[in-house]
């Protein structure tokens, strides 16, 4: 793996850095990790390699979640879902879709207890 030089590629194709949520001349010097998408351009952008998104994860988890995360784990234990459920089916509703159904409480523990890191 390389070494970060500064030459501003990975903050070029960002996404996150388009809506002005990262600054700097890397991806990697920006303050607020959870802007992140996920999108993997910058990784691909890099000229020496860097493993920008693992290093990116790797700083997400000894910070303090924000809140609008701790509500989305709190929904995705209560509901199975992220998002708000009604909020996707007005959406859903709009494209004529039938609304999304609950997770049942024994998928969601099965998955909850597949998703915990080991130990
Ligand atoms: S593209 Fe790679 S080398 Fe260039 S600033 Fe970003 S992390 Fe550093
Ligand atoms: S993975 Fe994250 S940091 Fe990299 S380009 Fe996508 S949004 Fe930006």
């Amino acid at each position: 793996m390389g070494e970060c030089t500064r030459c501003g590629a990975c903050v070029r194709v960002c996404i996150a850095a388009r809506q002005g949520l990262a600054t700097g001349a890397s991806v990697l010097e920006r303050s607020d990790r959870f802007t992140c998408a996920g999108c993997w351009k910058c990784v691909e952008a890099c000229p020496e390699g860097v493993d920008i998104y693992g290093l990116m994860m790797q700083s997400r988890r000894y910070r303090e979640l924000p809140e609008s995360y701790k509500a989305a784990v709190r929904r995705i234990q209560s509901t199975g879902y992220a998002m708000p459920a009604e909020g996707v089916n007005a959406i859903r509703e709009m494209y004529g879709l039938r609304p999304i159904r609950r997770v049942r409480r024994r998928v969601l523990e099965k998955l909850l207890r597949a998703s915990e890191p080991e130990r």
